[in-house]
């Protein structure tokens, strides 16, 4: 009887999964495996640990209880693994970051050595990176011209779930992690649940995305812990999304392409400039007001308070939150960058270090002067202050014209309120930011 291991990393899922499915083709037994992976322990966060305990859990069932994890060096414990199974070949899905990379030549050095077969299959992006490069034969720096060149390709067939399999079960499995206290309003976890909503988006809200996506209190996807953690393919989402006719919504999907092709090219986007600019100024009490949601901007206050109890904002919220830090109070990108790597179900190397950098001006924007005014950002994206009202109940009395300048209320007829004033005023901070930086 012949038995091929695939190793899960960014793939957490049945469908659509050219690795799984090409075990399940080749061999009478398939060792499905996971690692917590010991370099990795670092970056856990209460909130991913929770998505990931229960993306497991929903893979391991639809495994038939056959997932093995273990815990460690994930070069020694897949080796481990699969010489306990006598398989042959170790196949996983290509990461993209530096760590990724690393470990799978590591992979692929023991794995020659101990004369396994290893190899990689797509299925994290769309298109993989390196795949589009420029006419110099260089990564796309530019979205535009990327984003056509990703919408002309001819991408892979979408793959279905493998038939069911015989699963090698009945090694020894390390306990799953015990996680600490998660967001309180976190969304659930596993390939079942994001399934759910993928079928929920398609079946209507996906139609309105072009038109509503930028406001603030508007329905979005959602599915970016599903796409982070693999638990769908993206594959699958943008072509479904594009058969019906959710083209905005696809050109979305290619920004987290075009963030992972950036990444492979560059391994460092991650702590490096991409365009560099000194000048950063570090000040915990500045730092610790905006992670705390009390900056007296209304708006930037709600969605750092959303971001703590939901781990989770959308795109409007996040690129108007991290303007702020980094232009209005002057704030390095990567304080911003680690504390939404702590909070965000959805962190992730590439796309949370490419739009820091991209709002901060060090990364691939075409305009890094740009300074967005949260106040007229919320008038536009939240006309009702429906949104910081949500979150910011201490302002939820006040009418329409003062939720998003509570301080030009007149003292004399209006009580005070139990709210912070501004920590900054943003008209000076956009001077002081384009004479900062010119
Ligand atoms: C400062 C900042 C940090 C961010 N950090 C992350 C992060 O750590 N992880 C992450 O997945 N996204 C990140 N984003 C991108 C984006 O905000 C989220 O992907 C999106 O808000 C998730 O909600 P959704 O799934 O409902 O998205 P939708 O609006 O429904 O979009 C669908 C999918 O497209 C992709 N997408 C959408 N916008 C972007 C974008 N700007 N860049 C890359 N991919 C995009 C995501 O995979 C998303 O799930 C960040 C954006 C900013 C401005």
């Amino acid at each position: 009887m012949s038995t091929g291991c695939v190793l899960f990393t960014a793939d957490l899922r049945r469908h659509d999964n050219p690795a799984l499915s090409a075990a399940c083709r080749c061999f009478d037994a398939v060792l499905p495996l996971f690692v917590h992976d010991r370099g990795l322990a670092r970056f856990a966060s209460p909130n991913r640990s929770q998505l990931l305990r229960e993306s497991l859990r929903d893979l391991d069932s639809a495994l038939g209880g056959a997932l093995l994890l273990r815990r460690g060096d994930i070069v020694d414990e897949t080796l481990r693994a699969a010489r306990e199974a006598d398989a042959k070949t170790v196949w996983l899905s290509a990461g993209v970051t530096a760590y990724a990379r690393r470990r799978e030549g590591a992979l692929a050095t023991a794995c020659r050595d101990a004369g396994i077969e290893f190899r990689l299959f797509p299925g994290v992006t769309v298109v993989p990176p390196g795949e589009l490069t420029t006419g110099e034969g260089g990564p796309f720096t530019v979205f535009t011209p990327y984003y056509r060149r990703w919408r002309a390709q001819r991408w892979r067939e979408v793959g279905s779930a493998p038939r069911p399999h015989t699963f090698v079960s009945g090694l020894a499995s390390s306990e799953p992690e015990a996680t600490a206290d998660s967001s309180p309003d976190l969304l659930r976890g596993g390939e079942s649940a994001a399934r759910e909503r993928l079928e929920r988006w398609l079946a209507g809200p996906i139609d309105s995305y072009g038109e509503l996506h930028d406001q603030l209190g508007a329905q979005t996807s959602r599915l970016s812990a599903d796409l982070h953690f693999g638990c769908l393919s993206p594959l699958e989402v943008a072509v479904r999304a594009l058969e019906r006719g959710a083209e905005t919504y696809a050109r979305q999907l290619c920004w987290r392409d075009f963030a992972y092709q950036l990444t492979a090219a560059f391994p460092n986007l991650g702590r490096e400039d991409f365009r560099p600019r000194g000048g950063w100024r570090h000040d915990d009490l500045l730092l610790s007001a905006w992670q705390q949601g009390r900056t007296g901007y209304p708006v930037i206050d709600a969605a750092m308070r959303q971001l703590r109890e939901e781990g989770w904002l959308n795109n409007r919220a996040r690129l108007l939150v991290a303007s702020f830090l980094t232009k209005d109070l002057g704030i390095d990108w990567r304080d911003g960058a680690a504390h939404f790597m702590d909070l965000l179900v959805d962190a992730d190397v590439a796309n949370n270090s490419l739009n820091w950098q991209w709002v901060a001006g060090t990364g691939t924007d075409s305009r890094p002067y740009r300074i967005f005014n949260p106040t007229l950002q919320a008038r536009r994206f939240d006309p009702r202050g429906v949104y910081v009202r949500r979150y910011v109940p201490e302002l939820a009395a006040l009418d329409d014209r003062d939720i998003h300048e509570p301080w030009l209320r007149n003292p004399l007829i209006n009580p005070p309120l139990d709210y912070p004033p501004r920590i900054v005023d943003h008209a000076e901070a956009a001077r002081d930011f384009r004479h900062r930086i010119r």
